[in-house]
């Protein structure tokens, strides 16, 4: 099954520490949400919230349109996997995938049939006599998560379900959990602080920071059109190039920054129609700023290449402009580029790809 969650203004603190500060929230049922952010950001007490195992300072939590502020996590429809997802070693797979529905009073035929049918859902039937220990890490990972399906929750909730396993064997699993979780079309929320895992499985990622969201949408909206400077950078690598507004006119916002000014659509901005003087920031991923001038571009100056490094699928470049010597600029260059360090190239822009942000 699946429900919607929805979270009002959820505060929780420790103290007179506050982990978490008046966070709203709509989820969707049948939708994988990641929470993602830095260590301590709040994510853990976000989930333990969702779960019942904290509850909010002050706030409200609903789950399918019922409130479950006070509600003890066994009575809520909700199941949490930790990270030390501890399977029980003497008993076989099917049993441990079972266990849950033993707890519920299910009998042994029924028990096993659903067990095995959550074990070809990943991938693991012909295991079902086997026993943990003779699990490789990822197939152990398949065989909670098999287990904390079977119970039928409309909400599963994962704190860090792939922190414990090497970096191959979670792109995999990355992919495996997306694609089990549209089969079984169960809400998902998943912690991370990985940027990269939370793209590879989001629906939509709600950044977080100290206690709050910073940003919320799908992963190319977050990636391409990030809400604040911190979600900007947490998203990947971004050039942050500062600036002012010199005029706000019909066709576009005239910007002027170190290296050069800049006339940037009104779309661009994230934060609605700026007015001259404002301070802002040019937020430019490395792959946005390209080599060769287009009709499109917006130029701003030339730079120096001050190095270059080879990364497989393309190069990344080290640019200086040259009117802002302290500056400096990363810039991903396709392979084919003909370019080292000592040239001088044009600053050119994809409008497409920038976002303007105000300064903080
Ligand atoms: P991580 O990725 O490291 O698990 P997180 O984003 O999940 O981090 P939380 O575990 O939610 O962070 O913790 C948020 C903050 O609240 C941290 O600064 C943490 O030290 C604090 N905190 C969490 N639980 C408690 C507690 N029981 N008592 C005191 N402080 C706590």
């Amino acid at each position: 099954m699946t429900a919607s969650v929805s979270v009002r203004g959820a505060t929780r603190t420790f103290g007179s520490f506050t982990a978490l500060d008046n966070v709203s929230l709509d989820i969707e049922a049948g939708e994988f949400i990641v929470l993602l952010g830095p260590s301590g950001c709040g994510k853990t007490t976000l989930l333990s919230i969702l779960g019942g195992f904290l509850t909010p300072s002050s706030g409200s939590i609903s789950i399918g349109g019922k409130d479950m502020t006070g509600v003890q996590p066994a009575k809520r429809p909700t199941t949490t996997m930790f990270q030390d997802y501890a399977l029980f070693p003497h008993m076989r797979l099917a049993d441990n995938v079972g266990f849950g529905l033993r707890m519920r009073g299910m009998g042994k035929n029924e028990r096993e049939e659903k067990a095995l049918g959550f074990l070809d859902l990943v991938g693991l039937k012909a295991s079902a006599n086997r026993k943990p220990h003779e699990l490789s890490g990822g197939q152990r990972q398949r065989v909670a998560l098999a287990r904390a399906l079977a119970v039928d929750p409309d909400v599963l909730l994962l704190d860090e379900p792939l922190g414990a396993l090497d970096l191959k064997l979670r792109r995999q699993m990355q992919d495996e959990l997306k694609a089990i979780q549209k089969r079984v079309g169960t809400t998902f929320v998943h912690v991370t602080h990985d940027q990269e895992e939370a793209m590879a499985i989001a629906d939509r990622i709600v950044v977080m920071n100290q206690g709050r969201i910073e940003d919320f949408g799908p992963p190319a909206d977050i990636y391409m059109r990030p809400k604040s400077l911190f979600s900007a950078g947490f998203m990947g690598e971004v050039n942050l190039l500062p600036g002012h507004v010199l005029e706000v006119a019909t066709d576009g916002v005239k910007i002027e920054t170190a290296t050069g000014t800049a006339a940037l659509p009104l779309s661009r901005f994230t934060h609605g129609k700026p007015k001259a003087g404002d301070k802002v920031v040019i937020c430019v991923r490395p792959e946005h700023i390209h080599l060769a001038t287009q009709e499109s571009s917006i130029r701003l100056g030339e730079a120096e290449v001050t190095g270059s490094a080879f990364f497989g699928t393309h190069f990344r470049c080290h640019l200086s402009p040259l009117a802002a010597r302290d500056l400096s600029l990363i810039a991903h260059m396709p392979q084919s580029a003909p370019i080292a360090p000592g040239d001088r190239i044009t600053l050119a822009l994809d409008p497409a790809g920038l976002t303007v942000l105000p300064a903080a």
